[in-house]
């Protein structure tokens, strides 16, 4: 029929690449998360403030009324914010009782992300732990080991089609990082240019470290902080690619990658 477009499967949409405070506040980056497509499900890992904006203003528009799960890696504002509002979209204003909420224990309780009408609306609320697997339709992961972070934060793994992904959401650096996130297309949140001693966030030269000892076939550097933005992402990203031997590239909002 005219018009209708075959719908694409298999990637991951960028919803935003703002990392921490301030390039948030600001919005010099967007802050919606990743909207992953697998097979027939769809999952939204991390939404940040404005994801709901992010998805209705995509081109073609992801319409939350078919996310399969929403996954929370921990509940900082720039991964949380739109929760509940994603809530109610994937659940259709909470008339249909659907989809699976993951988060950590800490995201919840007495100081809940998740506001209490908003909980009653999916299907259910899944705590999640360390290295374990979990599943939501076509889609499955497996959680990280703890990272070192303020508050409860996994990073997760998972497989497209014959493609895994890592994605390593905010931590400071340790060296067992490297033991859990061998796969085929490694993201990493990238906050700093430089390290920065007792702030439990990456820099570019430990996600350098990271990539060298890892090697994945694709690095994609995202979640920039306001001294990353200064030092162009996407210079950096050339020059590790020289450096390391890999490809490794700089997320842009809206960037699309197929799997
Ligand atoms: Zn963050
Ligand atoms: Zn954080």
């Amino acid at each position: 029929m005219a018009g209708v477009k075959e719908e694409k499967t298999n990637y991951i949409k960028f919803l935003g690449t703002a990392g921490a405070r301030f390039v948030m506040i600001k919005q010099l980056r967007a802050s919606g998360g990743l909207w992953v497509s697998c097979g027939a499900s769809n999952i939204l890992i991390d939404p940040g403030p404005g994801s709901i904006v992010r998805c209705a203003s995509s081109r073609p528009k992801l319409d939350p009324g078919k996310l399969d799960a929403i996954i929370l890696t921990h509940r900082h504002l720039d991964h949380a914010n739109d929760i509940n509002v994603m809530i109610e979209a994937m659940t259709e204003g909470g008339f249909k009782k659907r989809g699976v909420v993951f988060c950590p224990s800490d995201a919840l309780g007495d100081n809940s992300v998740i506001l209490r009408h908003a909980a009653g609306f999916p299907e259910k609320i899944q705590i999640i732990k360390a290295n374990r697997s979990y599943r939501a339709g076509d889609f499955s992961f497996t959680t990280s080991m703890p990272h070192i972070h303020p508050c409860e934060t996994y990073g997760l793994k998972f497989n497209i089609k014959n493609t895994s992904v890592g994605l390593i959401s905010d931590t400071r650096y340790f060296p067992e990082l490297v033991d859990f996130y061998k796969t085929d297309i490694l993201v990493i949140a990238v906050v700093f240019y430089e390290p920065r001693q007792g702030i439990d966030h990456l820099s570019l030269k430990e996600a350098e470290m990271i990539i060298a000892e890892l090697k994945p076939r694709k690095a994609v550097l995202t979640h920039f902080g306001m001294t990353m933005l200064k030092a162009k992402p996407l210079l950096q990203a050339q020059r590790l690619s020289r450096a390391l031997g890999v490809e490794v590239i700089a997320a842009y909002d809206g960037m699309t990658l197929d799997l």
